[in-house]
């Protein structure tokens, strides 16, 4: 006899309607947002989730906006929106250029951020730009909200610090895009909607065209069970200027750093290969802005 198994469905109009939901059946629910991973995994049977609750009612957590010098972006803000954003664009330029290179139009459309950085796959794309935003994301729950720094926030491929009572309600990061820029690149195979392969994201304050580098930030995905900074080549860097010395020891440094497996997508080598093209590629660019 096949069991049937019904999943309730509930779409809060609010953030404290949803925490109130979460609060008052911990363990049973699932959220919701774009679905774009969870409705897969809930298609292939390797989710089967009690009730689960739809976030998209929750309009407070759809706003991208700046306060108090920070961009604050709500976890449902879609892939879509964030590369198109003036202001994501003008103070984190990586993260609108890695929502740019998601998927395909119609993920892009649907996925969101919040989803996006809840995955905690190291390959995650929006997630090193993130980490050289020295972005902190916003947990809410029914003891309030904390602010939590996002290379603390996955501690292993899809496990974070979120506990199940909280929703990841917002990601901000400073609005200081006049003289810090970031950029993002990533190897994969786009045609296949395959996910990257390796990614790099690099964000670095500097003087004028020439000047010296400071508060440089490099951060690396799918090299390691979570994103990584690459502290050797952030070190390297601070305090230089951009010439083809320091890019290629940056670039060496950062394959020094990588610690890439090989799996069915890509060897280590070839990975570790690419952390070094992609980094000269972002650094060369740089140099000639
Ligand atoms: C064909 C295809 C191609 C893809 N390509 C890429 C790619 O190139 N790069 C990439 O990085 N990803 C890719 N993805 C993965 C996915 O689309 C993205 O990670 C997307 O951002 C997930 O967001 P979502 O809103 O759809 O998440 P959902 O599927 O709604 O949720 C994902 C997980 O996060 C949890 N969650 C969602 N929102 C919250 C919240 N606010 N608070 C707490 N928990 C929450 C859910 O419970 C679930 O566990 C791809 C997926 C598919 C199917």
């Amino acid at each position: 006899m096949t069991e049937v198994t019904t999943t309730r469905f509930v779409r809060p109009g609010s953030l404290e309607e949803a925490v109130g939901i979460l609060r008052d059946g911990p363990g049973k629910w699932t959220l919701l947002a774009g679905g774009t991973d969870l409705l897969v995994r809930m298609r292939d049977g390797a989710v089967r989730p009690e009730g689960v609750i739809d976030l998209t009612g929750v309009r407070e957590m759809s706003d991208i906006g700046v306060v108090e010098g920070h961009v604050v972006v709500g976890a449902l803000v879609t892939h879509a929106r964030l590369a198109g954003d003036d202001v994501v664009r003008r103070h984190g330029m990586a993260l609108a250029e890695a929502a740019d290179l998601v998927g395909s139009p119609q993920i892009r459309n649907r996925g969101t951020l919040g989803g996006n950085v809840m995955n905690a796959s190291p390959a995650a794309d929006a997630v090193p730009p993130l980490f050289v935003l020295a972005a902190e994301i916003r947990l809410v729950g029914p003891a309030g909200e904390r602010w939590v720094p996002v290379d603390e926030f996955a501690t292993g491929p899809g496990i974070t610090v979120k506990r199940e009572d909280e929703i990841l309600a917002a990601v901000r990061f400073e609005a200081e895009g006049g003289t810090f820029r970031s950029r993002f690149a990533r190897m994969g195979t786009r045609k296949a909607l395959a996910i990257a392969k390796v990614s790099v994201a690099i964000g670095a304050r500097r003087a004028g065209p020439g000047g010296d580098l400071d508060r440089v930030r490099v951060a690396l995905g799918a090299v390691a069970p979570t994103v990584i900074r690459a502290r050797k080549a952030e070190t390297l860097l601070e305090g230089a200027r951009l010439s083809e010395a320091t890019i290629e020891a940056a670039a060496a440094a950062v394959m020094d750093e990588a610690r890439p497996i090989s799996d069915i997508r890509s060897t280590a080598e070839y990975r570790r290969e690419m952390c070094g093209v992609l980094t000269r590629r972002l650094l060369n660019a740089a140099e000639g802005e």
